[in-house]
């Protein structure tokens, strides 16, 4: 097979190919890096390469196939890791000027265990700085464009990873999820995206952005390889005391099972207004496949959903705030030079390292977090959160997956919302409900629309529940049939 086809493929066909001996990781990793040169100074994918780690990662993967040993699942195969997760040795700089200059001390541990399943890690991928936003249009590197099309946003905070997979600059990714910054850039990319439940994933190594709220999870062109990386990554960890002590199931297990009576609850408030009429209908399509599989389709109400953006940017900008303060000058990154005191230097150091979004979130959640106003914010919010949680934890009494967008409309072009931060802010309205609940959420691609740009769709299902939810994907992707490839084919030579 012609490596630039190969290079299209999901992990399956790949990992086929090299133990087939087709062609070897070395040269699948290779091939990967010719298409990293010939279109991302266009895309903006990547804040750094990390090809030492790629290529001996490659080379061993080469060793043990020709040793005839067995070979993890995902092994070989290409990953990019978003620029908020530290790699050891290597730059970690979560698109901030900050943190521009900073080396990775050690390992997160997702990034631990790709390493022990001998993954290569093409690069860092460009974020959000500190992964605020919607659009990767506030990344202190540059902007990430949409493979599919240049002009618009590939969405965000995780836009480098997802494009990084649109355009075939790495086969999987792994992205970071506070209030959707998976499943937005998978949606809007057209690709799988899938935020674990809040304690699924350790967290330790990735920069924190809203402690209660963040988790990692992969981004992938296929559901199957979402449950693979999930296996890899998924699993108690002593050095994140919020992991959760509970045992993995194989991801892969129920993919196939058939949906025969099987609840889904569309969502009344996502599902019914606001919607672009192409992805109403693609929604709408995705509804009538259910049933044609046996699903029992109901309608489920969620009246919170419009408080949620309000209780998520004060519960988020109250943790980031705090989460931030770390960054003055003294324990790592960048420091002002032409300051006289102290004081002068942490003013300095972070008027000049921080961005506008990221200073915008840190003056919003001090002051929700202040003394005089944190009965009237902060606490409101916390009780708002526990309302979302039950109404959600009601749901789920009814059916076994809610099913919405993932956005009400598909990528928006670059430039058009970046001087409105509340019209930005509101492209959250479907995913942040799941980060303030703790439930896992997914995007699985549905169609484009009439200008061609990837329609998402959005699986919610109950705290541990991700074998039935991969499981509703995997037959939605089945029925599909959605063409991830088309922007790889386009883009590459
Ligand atoms: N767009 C949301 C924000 O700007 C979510 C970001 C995320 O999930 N990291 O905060």
């Amino acid at each position: 097979m012609d490596i630039n086809e190969l290079i299209i493929e999901s992990s399956s066909k790949q990992r086929q190919a090299l133990l087939n001996k087709d062609v070897s990781a070395t040269e699948l990793v290779k091939a990967i890096y010719d298409q990293v040169e010939s279109v991302d100074e266009e895309i903006g994918a990547y804040n750094s390469l990390t090809k030492e780690y790629a290529l001996e990662t490659a080379k061993k993967v080469d060793e043990k196939i020709n040793r005839g040993e067995e070979l993890p699942p995902l092994a070989g195969i290409p990953l990019a890791l978003k620029d908020n997760i530290n790699l050891k040795g290597y730059k970690t700089t979560a698109s901030s000027k900050i943190l521009s200059n900073f080396i990775s001390p050690y390992d997160a541990t997702v990034s631990q265990k790709i390493k022990n399943n001998l993954i290569p890690i093409i690069g860092k991928a460009n974020l959000d700085e500190f992964a605020m936003g919607s659009s990767n249009e506030n990344s202190a590197t540059r902007i990430v464009r949409n493979p599919w099309n240049k002009n618009k946003v590939p969405g965000g905070s995780s836009g480098g990873s997802a494009a990084a997979v649109a355009a075939g600059e790495a086969t999987i990714a792994l992205g970071s999820d506070t209030g959707g910054s998976i499943r937005l850039p998978a949606s809007y990319c057209g690709l799988v995206g899938l935020k674990p439940t809040y304690g699924r994933v350790s967290r330790y190594g990735l920069i924190a952005f809203a402690s209660s709220l963040d988790q990692i999870g992969p981004i992938t062109k296929t559901v199957e390889d979402a449950a693979l990386l999930l296996n890899v990554i998924a699993g108690h960890d002593e050095h994140d005391s919020t992991s959760l002590n509970q045992s993995v199931p194989d991801f892969t297990k129920d993919l196939k099972k058939d949906l025969k009576g099987i609840k889904i609850g569309y969502i009344k408030e996502l599902c019914t207004e606001g919607l672009a009429s192409d992805v109403d209908k693609a929604i709408k399509k995705a509804i009538e496949v259910y049933k044609t599989m046996g699903a029992e389709i109901v309608e489920i109400s969620l009246p919170l959903i419009k408080y949620s953006i309000a209780v998520y940017y004060v519960v988020a900008t109250a943790e980031a705030s705090s989460n931030l303060a770390r960054f003055d000058g003294v324990k790592y990154g960048y420091r002002a030079s032409d300051a006289d005191t102290l004081y002068d230097m942490y003013v300095k150091t972070r008027a000049q390292g921080f961005g506008p979004e990221v200073k915008r979130r840190i003056m919003l959640g001090t002051y929700a977090l202040s003394s005089g106003y944190y009965d009237a914010y902060y606490k409101k919010a916390q009780q708002l959160r526990r309302l979302v949680k039950n109404d959600f934890d009601n749901a789920f009494k009814k059916v076994d997956v809610l099913l919405s967008p993932t956005c009400p409309h598909t990528a928006f072009d670059i430039g058009s919302k970046i001087e409105d931060p509340l019209s930005m802010y509101l492209t959250d309205i479907a995913t942040i409900t799941a980060n303030l609940a703790g439930i896992p959420a997914m995007n699985v691609p549905v169609g484009l629309d009439s200008t061609g740009m990837p329609i998402g769709l959005q699986l919610q299902s109950d705290c541990l529940n991700e074998q039935k939810l991969l499981n509703v994907a995997f037959k939605l992707e089945e029925a599909v049939q959605f063409n991830y490839g088309t922007p790889i084919k386009m883009l590459v030579k």
